[in-house]
């Protein structure tokens, strides 16, 4: 269960009503039952039910089971598109292993395509809870892609996944240090976006084949390049 608290030895930790009602309501647990809890920052923890109530609850941490497990420092850019596409793309970036989710507004960006932070967060935990993560990524608010650009770190690397380059097969650098994935929105890169990017010298066209993709299949076969040729 991920719960929005410190863990730590002997700490006690609240539980909202809907908590309570998943874990005693549905899940049936009753006092002196022990299950997994993580918060995405202090690993995992065994805890035992103290109380439990229809409104509300407390837990008790006994033992840690795992510590935080980072994982490799990727970033993943990518334009929000449709509600139920785009928390399909956060859940994915999750799972495969992204540290930093970064939502970037492009020119072709939709603006009826507005992103619900709370909500891509909560996504991001149940995918976390369910992959058996320890660590949940931050994930930023929209923002414009020439002003992610302007503040790029010098030592990381970027894969941008050009639908324009149809075909050409994948060549990746291998380069130690981060990297960052992009994305673009259902309408593709902007011709002053691609001129823009092809020019910058951390980033690398890249295709995913000879078909377009829809940005949420883009999103799944980039992640799953990226961590067959260089992460872990
Ligand atoms: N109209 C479709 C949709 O509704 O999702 C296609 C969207 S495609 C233009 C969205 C993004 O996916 C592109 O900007 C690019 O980043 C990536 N993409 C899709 N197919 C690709 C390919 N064959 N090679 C490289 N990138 C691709």
């Amino acid at each position: 269960l991920y719960v929005d608290h410190p863990l730590g030895k002997e700490q006690s930790v609240p539980l909202s009503r809907e908590q309570a009602h998943y874990l005693f309501g549905v899940m049936r647990l009753a006092e002196g039952a022990v299950l997994s809890l993580i918060n995405g920052t202090d690993g995992e923890w065994d805890a035992e039910v103290i109380q439990a109530g229809k409104k509300g609850g407390i837990l008790h941490c006994r033992s840690q089971t795992r510590s935080l497990e980072m994982p490799p420092n990727l970033w993943f850019l990518f334009a929000p598109i449709r509600k139920e596409r785009t928390a399909f793309i956060v859940e994915k970036a999750v799972e495969m292993g992204a540290a930093h989710i970064i939502p970037v507004q492009t020119a072709f960006t939709q603006s009826a395509n507005r992103i619900r932070q709370d909500k891509l967060r909560a996504h991001a935990i149940e995918a976390a809870e369910q992959c058996g993560g320890t660590f949940v990524p931050a994930i930023d608010d929209l923002t414009k892609l020439d002003r992610v650009l302007a503040d790029w770190p010098t030592d990381r690397q970027l894969m941008f996944c050009d639908e324009q380059l149809i075909g050409d097969p994948v060549v990746l650098p291998n380069l130690k240090g981060p990297w960052a994935i992009l994305i673009g929105p259902e309408g593709g890169f902007s011709p002053a976006e691609r001129t823009k990017l092809r020019g910058l010298p951390f980033a690398y066209p890249v295709s995913l084949g000879p078909r377009i993709l829809r940005a949420d299949t883009a999103a799944v076969a980039a992640l799953t390049i990226w961590q067959q040729a260089l992460g872990d």
